[in-house]
């Protein structure tokens, strides 16, 4: 977490009860800052933010940069920190509120646009290729079956995820 001075008007003491308030968040408050997430989280090593410290600023209301910090982003919800924590903080799912409201309030970022657009138009997260499909045969696995696009489609659509991902609707 870089050093800066912090003035108490900057701080919304709520933040921590519009967390606590969601489902993926309602375990927020029980954080005690013992690190333990952060020592178990792989991508901890990495991050400009690391999970006790997004903690940290949810506790203390600092919520323009605990929306802003990337690392909820690429946070992979494998709920290490879950396990490990002494308290029960679901911190994994914390990041999910956390970027529900960033969501809501600034969009998602532009990399996640993409992967997003991917699933929208291909029913698919990730490409099935050539390659992979005669690797499936060698090993006598079954083929894959085929996605029903239009349904992930019209899901998506009452879900307004086609607004987040800036897709244009689609005339008929
Ligand atoms: S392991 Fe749990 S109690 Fe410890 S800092 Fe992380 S969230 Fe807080
Ligand atoms: S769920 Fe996210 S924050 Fe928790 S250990 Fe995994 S990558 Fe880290």
């Amino acid at each position: 977490m870089s050093k800066k001075i912090v003035r108490a008007s900057e701080l919304d003491p709520d933040f921590k009860f519009d967390i606590a308030k969601t489902h993926e968040g309602e375990t927020v408050l029980w954080c005690v800052q013992c690190g333990m997430c952060t020592a178990n989280c792989p991508y901890s090593e990495v991050w400009d933010v690391k999970p006790h410290e997004i903690i940290k600023m949810i506790l203390l209301g600092l919520r323009e940069q605990a929306l802003n910090c990337k690392s909820m982003w690429t946070c992979a919800t494998c709920f290490m920190c879950a396990e490990r924590c002494p308290q029960g903080v679901e911190v994994g799912n914390v990041m999910f509120a956390l970027k529900n409201i960033a969501t809501k309030e600034r969009g998602i970022p532009e990399g996640l646009k993409l992967f997003g657009q991917q699933i929208y138009k291909t029913g698919l997260s990730a490409k099935i290729t050539g390659f992979r499909k005669r690797e499936r045969a060698n090993l006598g696995l079954p083929t894959l079956p085929n996605v029903d696009v239009e349904s992930i489609k019209r899901l998506l659509k009452k879900m307004k995820f086609d607004e987040l991902i800036d897709e244009e609707e689609e005339t008929a």
